[in-house]
């Protein structure tokens, strides 16, 4: 998903450019167009439409205009309201594979950029002027020259491994199961994050269901050990279950589609860039999925590199990559700060702390200065703009 948006947001750059993806476009392994859905910020819609990628997912995405925050069990409310912020919605729900259907798209109008698929990197080396890729496909290996090599080959990056960035891994011991829910009500346009003593549950609005029955896309935070047995229940007892953890905002929860798992950790390349190497996406950065932060900060990884090869160049990418990195990094660090922050305050039982949690909903709730600063980084519109971000084409 992330090598593919940086591919299409240099399309007018002119430069030759090869994806080399492990699974075709339509594949059931295809790690990243797969049934998950994704919130896509306030700022990763602005940096869509400064690529022109906007007109092709508005009619297929569903906007969320309240984010309902809550913490089970205590009484502690917040809503984040898109009118409070003046933009017509806080972020908006596309499945992946419709995601991977846009790209896709753009890809195939591109004639300076080959996608070699199903094809893998298997080794890296890098002279002075050049990275030279050993490209392992169907038919055989051959060797492929570069001037700029960018990893987003996902969290476990062998790229990232192949040049020598060590990565730094926590784990949570937590797993995500994601699952599409059709509801009796409809969502209205209401996300809701409930915190819960497993960790954190969302129900993200999506489009109508094919049967025309209002769904969200649910991701339930849940303990690593407690993964067998709700993954084997049957549809109706996995229903049943999650509706006692989340209630009846929303009605009867009427249908679950195919379950699927992560084994959640927080992840972060100790370098971003080397010699003429950039690591991206879930490479440089894999996060929790609380609040929906991972391919946003990797869009933002997207805006400021296509930005940076547009204006220089990839010739000499020494003269700008540290910079780049630097940026990069602030960003990251502060969205792991927010994301880590998040999960381990609302997975704790500790008596007071969940008083004070609840005491300081109610705060967030009462004080818009403090809403504005969470509905700002939740909308990803903080820290340093690239051009992208400010909506400005490259
Ligand atoms: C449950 C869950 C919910 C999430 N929800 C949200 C959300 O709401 N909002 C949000 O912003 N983020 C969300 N995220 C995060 C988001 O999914 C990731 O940030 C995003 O998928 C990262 O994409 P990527 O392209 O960097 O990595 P990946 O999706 O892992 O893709 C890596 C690609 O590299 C390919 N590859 C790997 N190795 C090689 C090789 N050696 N050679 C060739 N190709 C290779 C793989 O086949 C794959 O296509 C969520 C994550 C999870 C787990």
């Amino acid at each position: 998903m992330v090598g593919a948006s940086l591919a299409v947001a240099l399309k007018d750059s002119g430069m030759s450019i090869a994806i080399i993806e492990a699974f075709a476009w339509k594949s059931q392994q295809q790690p990243s167009f797969d049934d998950r859905s994704i919130a896509l910020s306030y700022g990763s819609k602005k940096i869509l439409a400064a690529m022109s990628l906007w007109p092709e997912i508005a009619s297929r995405c569903q906007a969320i205009k309240t984010i309902h925050v809550s913490d089970k069990g205590y009484l502690g409310v917040t809503r984040l309201r898109h009118d409070e912020e003046n933009v017509e919605a806080l972020g908006y729900v596309i499945e992946n594979r419709i995601m991977g259907e846009v790209l896709q798209a753009q890809l195939q109008s591109m004639p300076h950029v080959d996608v070699l698929m199903p094809a893998t990197v298997s080794e890296v080396n890098q002279s002075a002027e050049t990275v030279t890729l050993t490209v392992d496909h169907d038919s055989g290996s051959y060797q492929l020259q570069a001037s700029l090599l960018v990893a987003a080959d996902g969290a476990m990056s062998r790229v990232r491994e192949m040049v020598g960035i060590a990565h730094r891994k926590s784990d949570y011991q937590q797993s995500a199961v994601i699952a599409n829910v059709s509801l009796e009500k409809n969502h209205d346009s209401v996300a809701y994050e409930r915190f819960t003593e497993s960790g954190p549950l969302a129900f993200l609005p999506m489009t109508m269901g094919a049967d025309n029955k209002p769904r969200c896309s649910v991701v339930w935070t849940i303990k690593r050990e407690d993964e067998a047995s709700l993954m084997q229940l049957d549809d109706a007892a996995f229903l049943q279950q999650l509706q006692q953890r989340f209630g009846y905002r929303l009605g009867r929860l009427v249908k679950t589609g195919v379950r699927n798992i992560y084994p959640l950790a927080l992840t972060e390349a100790e370098q971003l860039v080397k010699d003429r190497v950039v690591v991206i996406g879930n490479a440089a950065h894999g996060l929790h999925p609380v609040s929906g932060q991972g391919f946003n900060l990797a869009l933002r990884d997207v805006a400021l590199l296509a930005e940076k090869i547009q204006q220089h160049g990839v010739s000499n990418p020494a003269r700008w990559l540290n910079d780049y990195a630097m940026l990069r990094q602030k960003d990251m660090k502060r969205v792991f700060r927010f994301t880590d922050t998040l999960v381990k305050l609302f997975s704790n039982n500790f008596m007071p702390l969940a008083h004070a949690r609840a005491a300081g909903l109610m705060m967030v709730d009462c004080l818009p200065s403090l809403r504005h600063l969470l509905a700002k980084q939740s909308m990803g519109l903080v820290g340093k703009m690239s051009r992208l971000m400010r909506g400005v084409s490259l």
